[in-house]
């Protein structure tokens, strides 16, 4: 299985990667991984990333400068490999280049991804979307640059080794890549933990305003467009809102919602060990994982997070985790 993507790789001449829009720390590692790695296993190709604009502590990675934001080029693709994303919705107007390419290679790591594309490699035991291609790779042939990229992709996917995703495999490749030399202590710190000012109080604030349901059971938060504004901050900015969420004591599922438009907002949603987070998003037309998803949808605040409410608490219900009759607030 592991070399499928390898022959794809030897058998075209111009290649196209991309990842899912709002690209995370994984979709970045994996993106720049394979992309390293193609340029250094095989420096002949034609090898560009479409993708969005990526947060500036990503910007370390090798060859970061060269990822390509254009809808423009017109010449197709020999291989169009899409990473870490789910379907080809998540793409977002990169989909577009999916039409002209000669053959499409998915690899990914969501138990939502139900497998698109003419091959794909669907991994929903694996951390991250790195360790999939980390597999794939042949160890001696991975550069210090390459490792970077996969380890961070790693590194964000594990909430820093720390989600249930993380498996013996995954320490086990986290060590072999740390063995090409990487300063582990610069990525996790710089592209995990730091945080701005403004960013530290918005946290604050969304923790603050954040709202206990069920006997405790969920919590809440929402950050508003007039929230961003005020902070001077982006959506991208909220990363680890919703980890601090789910981190109080008694909370089984945390909900953030965050407004991207006019009643339209972006959830994350996070479990702990009952909620299976991914089908109550992929029943809104989102997914993710088991334990950590999302989607977005329209609405008010209040009716978005009571459809939410519907479906979790069932779950709820259904786990002995509340009884039938608690009453939502
Ligand atoms: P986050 O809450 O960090 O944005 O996302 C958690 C997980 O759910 C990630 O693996 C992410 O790729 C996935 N996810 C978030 N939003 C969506 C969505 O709208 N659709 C799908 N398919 N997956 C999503
Ligand atoms: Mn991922």
């Amino acid at each position: 299985m592991s070399n499928a993507l390898i022959k794809a790789i030897e058998g075209a001449a111009r290649i196209g990667i991309s990842g899912h829009k709002r690209p995370d720390g994984d979709c970045v590692g994996s993106c720049l991984g394979l992309y390293n790695y193609i340029k250094d296993v095989y420096p002949e190709k034609e090898v560009t990333i479409y993708m969005e604009s990526i947060k500036h502590e990503f910007c370390f990675l090798r060859y970061a400068d060269q990822i390509n934001h254009s809808f423009t080029d017109q010449k197709g693709h020999d291989l169009y490999v899409v990473l870490d994303c789910g379907d080809e919705e998540r793409l977002g107007d990169y989909a577009i280049y999916l039409k002209k390419a000669k053959h499409i290679f998915c690899v990914d790591h969501h138990i939502s991804n139900k497998g698109f594309g003419d091959e794909y490699v669907v991994e929903p035991e694996a951390s991250s979307t790195c360790e999939v291609l980390f597999d794939m790779f042949d160890y001696d042939k991975i550069s210090r640059e390459c490792a970077e990229a996969l380890y961070m992709g790693i590194v964000h996917d594990t909430g820093v080794f720390k989600h249930t995703n993380t498996s013996r495999k995954t320490m086990h490749i986290a060590g072999d890549l740390i063995a090409k030399g990487l300063n582990t202590s610069h990525i996790i710190d710089d592209t995990f933990y730091r945080k701005t000012y403004a960013q530290n109080q918005i946290l604050g604030r969304a923790l603050m305003e954040s709202v206990l349901l069920m006997d405790g059971k969920v919590i809440y938060s929402v950050v508003t467009k007039e929230m961003l504004k005020f902070y001077g901050l982006t959506g991208a900015d909220l990363d680890g809102i919703i980890d601090n969420l789910r981190m109080t004591e008694g909370v089984e599922c945390a909900i953030l919602m965050y407004e991207i438009g006019i009643d339209k907002y972006k959830i994350s949603m996070r479990s702990n060990d009952f909620v299976n987070v991914s089908e109550v998003a992929s029943g809104f037309g989102g997914g993710g994982h088991i334990r950590a998803a999302g989607c977005t949808l329209t609405g008010l605040s209040q009716k978005v997070l009571d459809k939410l409410l519907i479906p979790i608490r069932e779950q709820l219900v259904a786990a002995g985790c509340i009884e039938n009759e608690t009453n939502v607030m």
